[in-house]
């Protein structure tokens, strides 16, 4: 297929003849759709938000998502999202102590081949790049306004059973049959109570965070402020105890985010979204630096949010009983901001569970199914982990020991994990995972 003068590779592969419904049109589910699409299969997305809205504020994808999206249209969904990231090349990030304010390092950022880039910019405004891409470039069906509650599956096929109501679209079926259902909604999804056949309970992480996103009018107003955006994009860190406050400039300087990790004991809804409250942010912040303060001031109460962290435990699997149902992305493993992959493993997995289906066939699914969750299920349990090593190494800072080496308080960036790419990796070793699981 050609998109816009370019090929998308794998999209002339041969039909597989296997039909796919993804739940849920997060990255997760939108990736998912994308890669099935480029190998071959027979893809429809069901959406439960009405209409696409740019919502959320700072996100973060690795290297090893930058590979993943590089192969779509030869890098030209990477032309589309590089104006909207963040360009550190220059500023790189300033790593400050909580109370004096100073800069103990600036931690160079990496030069990353250009077939594997980062990114960190808007959720909202990547989100909609690949969300267009997936319905207008490749048109993959995308219905919007349907909510799934159940799902169903035989050893046959699995599938979705639409809500009743206004919101569901006449010229569906109610229910929705095919080879298999990728079930990727998220934290509160429905789906992980088919796979798992119980209700699995979250929990609070014990942190939660305060983050806003706002234009840089104020901070270009005040004269102690207006450096960090009439010079480019800009990246500072304030670590101290058991907090962290991470301010960036994006988009040349026009946009300014920040996010202050802290402890927080609520009883969790698992929303993500909460209107926050600036006088507890600077009550939280009054040790520190006052140049904390003075960004948290210059921002609209309107843009704040209180973001509760859940966590839970690695679910034993994500895969339902006859193998025809998975959860991908944060509805099978929610990741804390501090490992700046949740996005990026919500990708990689959408990658692996399309190749390993052209690989199995139409006849195999569930084995696929089951070599997915064995090629992905280590890897995304070391990538989480990273979050709470992170945190805890910058929330425990020993600063006489930073003093004598500085460099141990840079943000971790594993080769293991930047270097991968989940597409080769499940090419190479999908054989060798099937024999082990016949064998088993
Ligand atoms: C609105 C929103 C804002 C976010 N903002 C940020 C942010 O600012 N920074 C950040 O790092 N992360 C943010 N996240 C989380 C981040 O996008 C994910 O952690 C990551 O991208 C993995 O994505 P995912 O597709 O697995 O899950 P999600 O991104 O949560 O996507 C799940 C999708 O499934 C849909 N869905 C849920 N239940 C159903 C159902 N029953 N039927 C049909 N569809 C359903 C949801 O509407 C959603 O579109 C946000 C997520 C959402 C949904």
């Amino acid at each position: 297929m050609t998109v816009n003068g370019h090929t998308n590779g794998a999209a002339e592969r041969p039909k597989t003849g296997i039909k796919v419904i993804v739940v849920g049109a997060g990255f997760g589910g939108l990736g998912a759709a994308i890669e099935c699409h480029r190998q071959g299969h027979d893809v429809e997305i069901y959406e439960a938000f009405p209409e696409l809205k740019t919502l959320g504020d700072i996100i973060s994808f690795g290297p090893n998502a930058g590979r993943i999206f590089y192969r779509w249209s030869n890098g030209e969904v990477v032309r589309r999202m590089r104006p909207l990231s963040i360009d550190l090349r220059k500023y790189g990030f300033n790593i400050h102590k909580y109370d004096t304010g100073e800069i103990v390092i600036n931690q160079k950022t990496p030069q990353y081949a250009e077939d594997a880039p980062n990114f960190n910019g808007h959720r909202g405004e990547l989100h909609e790049v690949v969300f267009n891409y997936a319905r207008d470039d490749l048109k993959i069906p995308i219905h919007l306004g349907h909510k799934i509650q159940t799902y169903f599956e035989d050893d046959k096929q699995s599938g979705i059973v639409l809500e009743d109501g206004r919101r569901v679209s006449s010229t569906l079926e109610r229910k929705i049959a095919a080879d298999v259902v990728i079930a990727s909604d998220g934290v509160r999804s429905k789906a992980r109570k088919s796979v798992l056949g119980y209700e699995d309970k979250p929990k609070s992480s014990g942190y939660a965070v305060w983050r806003a996103w706002f234009p840089n009018k104020d901070m270009l107003a005040d004269p102690e402020t207006a450096h960090f955006c009439n010079n480019g994009d800009t990246f500072n860190g304030w670590i101290g105890p058991d907090m962290h406050f991470l301010f960036s400039t994006i988009k040349n300087g026009s946009d300014c985010c920040w996010v202050l990790t802290h402890p927080d004991e609520h009883d969790i809804d698992e929303s993500w979204s909460f209107p926050g409250k600036l006088s507890e942010v600077k009550q939280a912040l009054k040790e520190w630096d006052p140049m904390c303060t003075r960004i948290i001031s210059k921002t609209p109460e309107d843009m704040l949010v209180d973001w509760k962290l859940v966590y839970r435990d690695p679910l034993p699997t994500w895969v339902s009983p006859s193998g025809r149902i998975l959860l991908l992305g944060d509805s099978a493993h929610p990741f804390l901001p501090t490992s700046a992959q949740g996005a990026t493993q919500a990708l990689e997995d959408g990658v692996v569970i399309a190749v390993c289906l052209r690989r199995g066939g139409k006849e195999n699914v569930p084995t696929s199914v089951r070599a997915h969750e064995k090629i992905r299920y280590d890897r995304v349990r070391q990538t989480q982990k990273t979050g709470e090593s992170t945190r805890d190494m910058w929330h425990k800072t020993n600063w006489d020991e930073v003093k004598k080496n500085p460099e141990i308080i840079q943000f971790p960036r594993q080769e293991w994990i930047f270097d991968f790419d989940a597409e080769k990796n499940a090419e190479e070793i999908y054989d060798n995972v099937v024999k082990e699981i016949l064998a088993a």
